[in-house]
């Protein structure tokens, strides 16, 4: 027979471990919490932690103006009681202000009363200082309880975890690691978790340290600090089908393991880092491509090209695209001669339904021979199609003869797509 205390004790520790782990693990899933923004621009949100500082905040706030870079400071309630100047100068700078709980402690460790109470007493500050209920909750070292992940959202509040980290835990980088380890996994609609206050000793200073330079190449390679207000916006006011959410979030999910990033916001191209696989590839400047060779792989933009083919009638859609992408080629020149990513590549390459007329704006071109790309690629065309194209499955006919390689070498791209600028000094 088994003990009654012993089974009270498995009974509340199953119940203890739903309450603390279970919350956790859902948001950790990404079920109910959000963990980076859209990807179809090239933005970022910056997040602070554990702030106001009387120290870090306000050395925060005066390097974030004169980049017009805004944020979003999570902030502690009680701490935000004893300075609330510096809440109402994160407020004045059009910074979003978050809830991060009353005293910042492990909800873990709190009752489902203890922990209502510690979220509702710091929005109720946020509200006092700033005339603005908080839209954004963050949980301590982000981890939730039940009654964290159920308050939250009965406050109307989104609850928010990050897709980058930097600062380190044990040992702590340093301001120049932080600002590689962010440009290293930089992506668009990145939430990057960050402290200006409590943390680790010494991370909020190293942290405002880092961030002169983190803002310039960030600046540098054309991406905007935008506070989560503005970096979540959805991405259509459409209601979309379950089909469309799932097609988001397979494309997001791709996107993010590629590294793929938009040339331009809202642009028809992307474009990612990858290893030539295939034979040696000579183009017509002399420019060779050996297997394993690092290019630029460009990509259609598929819900670009969906929203173009809901607000344009058929005819036009050809020549808009055309158009764009000239513009986006003039963007990748510019990249192409600017960021350090992409200064070493000797070109770039795409796969495309367009591979024919692309020679009209100086690509090289020519169609698949690789029998499993034909296969794989005209039955992924094929889905694409049946998803995107108003006509639908009457389209469904294209075959892998439509799909092409199309290439230019970094030199020929500069040439012509370069401002004068951009070239390289002789
Ligand atoms: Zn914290």
């Amino acid at each position: 027979m088994i003990p009654l205390a012993a089974l009270i004790l498995s009974v509340a520790g199953v119940g203890g471990l739903a309450y603390t782990l279970g919350a956790h693990l859902i948001a950790s899933a990404g079920i109910g919490t959000v963990h980076r923004g859209p990807a179809r621009r090239r933005a970022v949100a910056l997040t602070f932690d554990d702030g106001p500082d009387p120290i870090h905040t306000p050395r925060i706030l005066d390097t974030l103006a004169p980049y017009h870079a805004r944020a979003t400071f999570f902030i502690v309630g009680e701490r935000a009681q004893k300075h609330p100047e510096i809440v109402r100068a994160i407020a004045a700078g059009q910074h979003e202000v978050g809830n991060h709980t009353f005293t910042h402690p492990h909800l873990w460790l709190r009752s489902p009363r203890q922990t209502e109470r510690e979220i509702t007493q710091c929005a109720d500050v946020v509200t006092a200082l700033t005339g603005q209920a908080p839209r954004y909750f963050r949980p301590p070292w982000g981890k939730f309880n039940w009654a964290a992940y159920r308050h939250a959202a009965r406050l109307g509040e989104m609850r928010v975890l990050w897709s980058l980290r930097a600062e380190g835990w044990l040992p702590t980088a340093s301001p120049d690691a932080i600002v590689r380890t962010i440009i290293r996994r930089l992506h668009p609609g990145a939430i990057i978790d960050l402290h200006d206050g409590g943390g680790v000793s010494g991370t909020p200073a190293r942290t405002a340290q880092a961030l002169p330079q983190l803002l310039d190449a960030l600046r540098a390679y054309g991406y905007q600090c935008l506070p989560l207000n503005e970096l979540l916006v959805p991405e259509s006011a459409q209601p979309r089908s379950l089909r469309e959410k799932m097609w988001d979030w397979y494309e997001r999910t791709w996107a993010a393991l590629f590294g793929e990033e938009p040339v331009t916001d809202d642009g028809a191209l992307a474009i990612s880092l990858t290893r030539h696989r295939g034979r040696l590839v000579s183009l017509r400047d002399g420019t060779e491509i050996h297997p394993g060779d690092m290019i630029g792989e460009l990509h259609f933009r598929r819900d670009h090209i969906l929203r173009m083919h809901r607000e344009l009638p058929p005819r036009k859609v050809g020549l808009v695209l055309r158009r764009e992408l000239i513009q986006s080629l003039e963007a990748l020149a510019a990249l192409a001669a600017k960021d350090p990513r992409y200064q070493g590549l000797p070109a770039f390459h795409g796969l495309s339904l367009f591979w024919r007329e692309a020679r009209m704006l100086g690509l090289e071109s020519g169609p698949l021979t690789n029998l499993w790309q034909r296969w794989s690629l005209g039955w992924y065309m094929r889905m694409l199609m049946a998803r995107d194209h108003p006509l639908g499955r009457q389209r469904l006919e294209i075959t892998f003869r439509d799909i092409g390689h199309v290439w230019i070498s970094r030199t020929a791209l500069l040439a012509r797509y370069g401002r004068s600028s951009d070239m390289p000094a002789q």
